[in-house]
């Protein structure tokens, strides 16, 4: 997933909590060896170059993640698509490469959730479509703390935080106080912006600061809207809170996609569901939810 996985469990049985860990490391390079696009052999990959020949096979567990992709599209009115990779594969971030503008053009009709037909019961995977590639970097980070978050609860932990990059579970509380997580500055590594109590709920940050290169005075960075081919420009960062990380980790893709208004609006529909967004004057926004009465 190319990112650091930060673990803290707290019980008193410290061979359990050591298993505990390990436990969550083993999750994480399982989720890894299945969705990472970088591995020529995992499911992923052999679904990018053989599904549009032919129904690909694949783990109940990949087929069911792909599905709620496709949902999260409709839900967000296609914000949130894993077919963006279609043109993002065509982007760099390390070597500063980027697709010009017929390039984007030519691929750009490939970006379409719709062209991705899932069978939950056969475990198959298919597009309808050439020149379709799927990623699911927006969903899988959270998908994956929240499984290890499920699998401590398991063992009996009841106090733990799991981290993957920008996604965060907390199990339970932090000695009868909550986890404080902070967000952080979008243009200082080191500044934090605000601090969020968490128990047994996620949070999840997108950011243009995570993955980019500048060019000619414009940011180029990993959140694609699949509208352009281009990276969406119209906010900094995006912070959501909830119940389910797998859910967080993609809303905060999407809103970071959709923008303050549509964004705020999406979120203040979904119960549970609250947002931070820093635009990209830095003026922070908050959902109805976190809006002092
Ligand atoms: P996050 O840090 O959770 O916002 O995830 C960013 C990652 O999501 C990127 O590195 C891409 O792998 C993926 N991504 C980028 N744009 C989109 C999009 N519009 N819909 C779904 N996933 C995306
Ligand atoms: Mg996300």
């Amino acid at each position: 997933m190319g990112t650091a996985i930060h673990v803290e469990v707290w019980h008193g049985d410290a061979a359990l909590a050591q298993r505990a860990i390990d436990a969550v490391l083993e999750q994480m390079h399982h989720v890894d060896t299945v969705m990472s696009p970088f591995r020529p052999e995992s499911e992923l990959s052999q679904v990018n170059r053989n599904a549009a020949d032919a129904p690909v096979a694949v783990s109940t567990e990949l087929a069911a993640l792909v599905a709620h992709a496709l949902r999260l599209s409709e839900l967000t009115g296609g914000a949130f698509d894993i077919t963006f990779a279609s043109v993002g594969y065509l982007y760099d971030y390390r070597t500063h490469t980027r697709p010009d503008a017929a390039t984007i053009r030519r691929s750009l009709p490939a970006i379409d959730y719709r062209h991705v037909q899932v069978d939950p019961q056969a475990a198959t995977i298919a597009f309808t479509s050439p020149g379709v590639r799927i990623d699911l970097g927006g969903i899988a980070k959270g998908y994956a703390v929240e499984q290890s978050a499920a699998l401590l609860r398991g063992m009996g932990i009841e106090h733990a935080l799991i981290s993957a990059g920008g996604d965060t579970r907390v199990v339970g509380d932090r000695f009868g106080r909550p986890w404080m997580v902070g967000i952080r500055h979008p243009r200082d590594e080191y500044g934090i912006v605000t601090r969020l109590p968490l128990q047994d709920e996620a949070v999840s940050t997108s950011g243009d600061y995570e993955r980019y290169f500048d060019e000619d005075g414009v940011r180029y960075h990993h959140i694609i809207d699949p509208g352009t081919g281009d990276s969406a420009r119209s906010v900094l960062s995006v912070t959501v809170i909830g119940a389910d990380a797998t859910l967080t980790d993609a809303l905060s893709t999407s809103l970071f996609v959709l923008g303050v208004e549509r964004g705020i609006e999406l979120i203040d529909r979904l119960p549970g569901y609250e947002a931070v967004i820093i635009d990209r004057h830095g003026t922070l926004h908050y959902s109805a939810g976190l809006v002092a009465p």
